[in-house]
């Protein structure tokens, strides 16, 4: 029997709709985070009694929709203290300065094409390709929560570094070159101190793994001053 077919409510893409209990989920996760493709569409297919083509049609929706993967206690806790304080931001009009170069249009273009309920870790590049470092406060702001929320799933893809390394780079610059601190309202900033008290609290073991704790110093003074 065919699985009903749903669209995301944020991606909009149509996707079927799975009966998982959190037990089969945890393995179907297990196998993705053991980068074992193969197996985690034949556990899908035992877990769900689905067919190979909703298997697949689940897991590659799982791969690019961030906001549908599942958070948990303290972290989703942490998340939404930040989606507050940054509701309601306006879409720029552009996310870098782009009138500075052809590296800052390319940025712009990539997260032009973007919003934050579709921005997938792939977007966001890596410490040697970083659009975040070169967008403006404004801009910033307008993606922190979505920033935030590929922060707080650490291994959903392998094939990445943990995105809160280049999260906590542009956190940390200088109070003067900050654009990110400057734009953020009393409020923002609490949240940005409260998110750096998580990471210190859950997951110093990471900060550290990836030898971001000098970047990780310097965002606390700055943002819990
Ligand atoms: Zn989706
Ligand atoms: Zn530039």
């Amino acid at each position: 029997m065919a699985m009903p077919i749903r669209p995301c409510p944020y991606c909009k893409t149509l996707v079927p709709v799975l009966p998982l209990s959190p037990e089969r989920m945890d393995g179907v996760m297990r196998a993705i985070h053991g980068e074992q493709p193969a197996l985690a569409v034949l556990e899908l297919m035992d877990a769900a009694a689905c067919k190979k083509s909703e298997a697949l049609a689940w897991l590659a929706h799982r791969e690019v929709c961030v906001p549908c993967l599942p958070l948990q206690g303290p972290d989703a806790e942490v998340l939404s203290v930040v989606v507050d304080a940054f509701a309601g931001m306006e879409r720029p009009d552009h996310f870098t300065d782009i009138t500075c170069c052809e590296e800052c249009r390319d940025h712009d273009a990539t997260l032009a094409a973007t919003c934050p309920d579709t921005l997938q870790r792939k977007d966001l590049g890596h410490v040697g390709w970083n659009p975040l470092s070169f967008c403006t406060g404004e801009a910033t702001a307008y993606l922190f929560p979505a920033l935030v929320r590929i922060t707080l799933h650490r291994n959903a893809w392998p094939c990445y570094e943990w995105y809160g390394c280049q999260l906590l780079w542009k956190l940390a610059q200088d109070k003067s070159a900050n654009t990110f601190w400057h734009f953020c309202t009393p409020r923002q900033r609490q949240a940005v101190a409260h998110l750096l008290a998580h990471l210190l609290e859950h997951w110093a073991d990471l900060i550290s793994d990836y030898q971001c704790d000098d970047e990780y110093l310097a965002a606390l003074t700055l943002w819990a001053e």
